[in-house]
């Protein structure tokens, strides 16, 4: 059994599919205006980990990323750098790719862009009309919560002790876009030309691609408000039904105690990291330091100190098979440990550590099983998407 924490509910909740052994799984992409920061890359890694270990626990996976192609920061980077917004998008498009293929991140199954989803955005929005759920402010179409009842209660309870109270008062503030007129769009709509609202495009993404309701919705924990719950009131609206099961949020990583994000100026490119320590340690440090759900502070010292221990489980692993185990009658199961830890709300800290102080006490010993023991390392091997062996 897998157990996960679901902000939703805000409890640790066995993972039951609505398939058995499969999991739909939504991860929201990267605005493709910029580099990745490692901040981004911390969950991307996360969902690429968790995906290795359903893998293995015999589930197939249908996994869902898009990239936002249509967004304000598009327009204006380009702008900026006189190019024009496809050449810009297909850029960063190409660079996600190759850095996540050096990070060694299983590509999702879809990878929808929102400008190839017009259509079903504008289906989605021909539904909310057909339920009354949107009104029009100027040429804009916007969401009204209102017309979903005790909404504000559960965006209260999921949220706890971060709840804007401004919220529950200000009508304004509870809706949402959903179409923003612009005359220059080169987007059209029944409802005239503009842009979608981030929401809906994720929306019609899952719809068209998973079906709603479906698994696990995840990302960053800054995507809970107001994209997740939105998502998920848009959901409700249209179909009557929750639009995830469970909710799977990664903490963000602070520099210098602020939270890294693409405007700040302390930010640290995911490239630089990857050609200074390779991608086991970024993979490890950013993974196995912390929970993922624990706020993860960079420092210098302590993805050194990752590197060194990777270092050192690699030079015993290759000592105990090059003595080819030695003599021992000692059973280990090194990889009961660690799936015990990650059936667990993915306890990547702590399956990593079982592993390093089981690879000691193999190499104190000696394995009475030789071939066993190379499987079981290459199993952590594949889950943690680093070559022990
Ligand atoms: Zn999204």
């Amino acid at each position: 059994m897998i157990y996960i924490y679901n902000s939703f509910s805000r409890s640790i909740e066995e993972l039951r599919t609505i398939n058995k052994k499969k999991v739909g799984l939504y991860t929201c992409g990267p605005t493709v205006y910029s580099e990745l920061h490692i901040g981004h890359a911390r969950t991307f890694i996360f969902f690429d980990i968790f995906k290795r270990f359903l893998i293995k626990k015999g589930y197939s996976i249908l996994h869902v990323q898009n990239f936002t192609d249509i967004d304000e920061k598009i327009t204006r980077v380009a702008k900026n750098k006189k190019i024009n917004e496809r050449q810009l998008t297909e850029f960063i498009i190409n660079e996600y790719h190759k850095d996540m293929e050096k990070l060694k991140i299983f590509k999702p199954d879809i990878e929808p862009l929102t400008s190839e989803y017009i259509q079903e955005i504008d289906k989605a929005i021909n539904e909310m009309k057909n339920k009354s759920l949107l009104y029009k402010n100027g040429m804009d179409l916007f969401f009204d919560l209102s017309k979903i009842p005790n909404f504000i209660t559960k965006i209260k309870y999921i949220l706890d002790k971060s709840f804007p109270e401004e919220l529950e008062k200000n009508n304004e503030m509870q809706n949402f876009i959903i179409w923003r007129y612009d005359d220059c769009s080169p987007y059209h709509i029944a409802s005239g030309k503009g842009v979608p609202g981030w929401h809906v495009e994720c929306y019609a993404m899952v719809n068209k691609n998973l079906g709603i309701p479906f698994d696990i919705q995840g990302g960053g924990t800054d995507l809970i408000y107001p994209h997740h719950i939105y998502e998920d009131a848009i959901s409700i609206g249209i179909k009557d039904t929750e639009f995830a099961r469970y909710y799977m949020h990664v903490a963000h990583l602070q520099f210098e105690n602020r939270k890294m994000s693409k405007s700040d100026v302390n930010i640290i490119y995911l490239k630089d990291l990857l050609n200074k320590y390779g991608p086991d340690v970024v993979r490890l440090y950013l993974e196995a330091s912390i929970h993922y759900r624990e706020i993860l502070s960079f420092s210098d010292k302590d993805i050194t100190d990752m590197a060194i221990r990777i270092k050192s489980i690699k030079d015993k692993i290759k000592t105990i098979m090059e003595e080819k185990g030695g003599s021992s009658s000692i059973k280990m199961e090194i990889l009961k440990n660690f799936y015990g830890k990650l059936e667990y709300d993915i306890d990547i800290p702590s399956a990593f550590t079982e592993f390093e102080q089981n690879i000691d006490l193999c190499l104190k010993n000696g394995v009475a099983d030789i071939d066993k023991f190379k499987k079981e390392v290459e199993d952590i091997s594949f889950i943690l998407g680093v070559d022990f062996i």
